[in-house]
């Protein structure tokens, strides 16, 4: 047995690792900056946590979320790995005990000198952390959640920002291995640069879960609908995720009223009434937990047998990170969205909050992109795994069998075929490929992110005349399509005018 696997063994039990793992692991422990970029459940923190054991020195984790770091240090505790954390909510009374402890045990070289230390973002900056980091010997940075130093979805997090600026002002700075589970290509390139990664290992795994069934219900009755779906759910461990906190206390007292024992959690609870919920959930005392997306970042419950959406999310990345923690142990599981026309009301009313402060009008318009993109999938005529996968950037087989549209009695429309073929236009390709260079460059992307070359030329073969046509061209993403489309429309419909 190699040291790696040895390792694996003794801490975790696991006698192999999971596809990817071992590959940045070893690359972290030659010294080279890493991104992985991982579905929630395939095992992102023991790609830090190996190395962290390895390796002589310190490893800091940068983690989001107060409860994040907690769970993943009583987690490590539990398999006798020292780990500690240090955040805002601390005195600095016991941060300074904390990082003084960790000093000195470096120095007597103590088996027991804690090996992964989480710290939120903000922390980093603080002076005494930074005194404290020119002293400790540090191995390895770690970043989890890497995500959220885009500014591209709900997570953001400014201080994530300056992770990068942080290693850099170190005397050795150690390889930094980041990692999250959000595909889209923009927020790896944003990851990449602002932590200044250099040349990493990178390694994106497939997104799709194959064991996962997708359904789109549409229920202009959700309640009722809900309890047609829960009857058919009759056993087994489930969450039910809503759009607001009075939506969630609300449901889960209708549903313990009809004797469906269920519990509730949102971000407005203290943190003693969120622990208890999720506790007993967690610990099977109720199989129920109706939830806001406050709930579930972090929380590893491999046997999740149905994720119910009561509300349409406001994007793809929520509802596929959201869905995701379904069956993440390998078995079967469902996803089921329950929709109706209020929900984009609903999420109308998030955008127009969310504009209020400076960068409002910016991220409006993102929200609003991110939200028609919801409101595609649920009027969506195609698989829907294929069109999630496409929206993240994988190319899939236009049929899984596995979703609501596939399996209804008229099936996915087909994408692709049903498009009369035309003879391809040179001089529209090319005036195509100009446009696509010109909208690359003002929106900072490479070109390829737009469209690909063989899509520019089946564009200027078939010139489609709405978005509908367009969007059944191989290899146009519906985001795409939905943000460059009408560009590409105008100019294609000029040339038919033309021509
Ligand atoms: P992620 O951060 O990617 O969402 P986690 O790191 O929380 O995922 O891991 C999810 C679960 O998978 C954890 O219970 C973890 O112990 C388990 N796991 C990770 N790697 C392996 C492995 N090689 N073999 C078996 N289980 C693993
Ligand atoms: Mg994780």
């Amino acid at each position: 047995m190699d040291e790696l696997h040895k390792t694996l063994w003794t801490y975790y039990g696991y006698s192999s690792f999971r596809p990817g793992q071992e590959r940045l692991i070893r690359a972290l422990l030659e010294g080279n900056d890493v991104l992985g970029v991982m579905p929630t459940g395939a095992g992102k923190s023991l790609c830090y946590q190996i190395p962290a054991l390895l390796l002589p020195g310190l490893t800091i984790v940068v983690s989001p979320l107060i409860s994040l770091m907690e769970d993943q240090v009583g987690t490590l505790r539990k398999r006798g790995i020292p780990a500690a954390f240090l955040h805002a909510a601390m005195r600095s009374s016991e941060r300074r005990a904390l990082c003084q402890k960790i000093l000195d045990g470096q120095r007597t070289g103590s088996p027991s000198t804690v090996r992964l230390l989480y710290v939120s973002p903000e922390r980093l900056m603080a002076r005494e952390f930074l005194s404290f980091s020119e002293n400790a010997d540090i191995s390895l940075l770690a970043v989890d959640e890497a995500h959220c130093i885009s500014n591209w979805g709900r997570d953001f997090r400014p201080a994530y920002r300056k992770i990068g600026d942080f290693a850099d002002r170190m005397k050795h700075r150690p390889p930094i291995g980041a990692f999250t589970a959000s595909a889209t290509p923009a927020v790896r390139e944003e990851i990449i640069s602002y932590l200044h990664l250099k040349d990493p290992a990178s390694l994106t795994t497939g997104f799709d879960r194959p064991n996962l069934y997708f359904e789109v219900r549409h229920a202009e009755d959700k309640w009722t609908e809900l309890l047609r779906v829960l009857d058919e759910h009759r056993t087994g461990t489930g969450i039910i995720y809503c759009l607001t906190r009075k939506t969630t206390e609300a449901l889960a007292k209708k549903l313990n009223k009809n004797g469906i024992p269920a519990a509730f959690y949102h971000g407005g609870l203290t943190s003693c009434e969120r622990e208890k919920s999720q506790e007993d959930w967690i610990r099977g005392r109720v199989r129920l937990i109706v939830a806001t997306c406050a709930f579930g970042m972090g929380i590893d419950k491999p046997d999740v047998r149905f994720v119910i959406h009561y509300n349409l999310p406001g994007s793809m990345e929520n509802y596929y990170q959201e869905a995701g923690r379904a069956s993440r142990d390998g078995r079967p599981g469902e996803c089921i969205l329950l929709y109706n026309i209020r929900d984009v009301t609903i999420n109308r009313f998030f955008i127009r909050r969310a504009g209020s402060g400076n960068k409002g009008e910016s991220l409006q318009e993102m929200l609003r992109q991110d939200l028609l993109v919801m409101q595609d999938y649920v009027s969506c005529h195609t698989c829907l795994r294929a069109f999630m996968l496409r929206y993240f950037g994988e190319e899939t087989e236009p049929f899984c069998g596995k979703c609501s549209v596939c399996l209804s009695d008229t099936g996915p429309l087909p994408r692709g075929s049903t498009l009369i073929p035309g003879v391809e236009s040179p001089e529209l390709y090319r005036e195509l490929r100009a446009l696509r260079l010109d909208l690359a460059n003002r929106q900072g992307k490479l070109p390829f992110e737009i469209f690909s070359d063989r899509t520019l030329h089946d564009l200027a073969a078939v010139r489609p005349e709405n978005l509908k046509d367009m969007l059944l061209i191989e290899g146009a993403g519906i985001l795409n399509v939905l943000k460059f489309g009408p560009v590409f429309l105008k100019e294609i419909r000029y040339w038919n005018h033309t021509h």
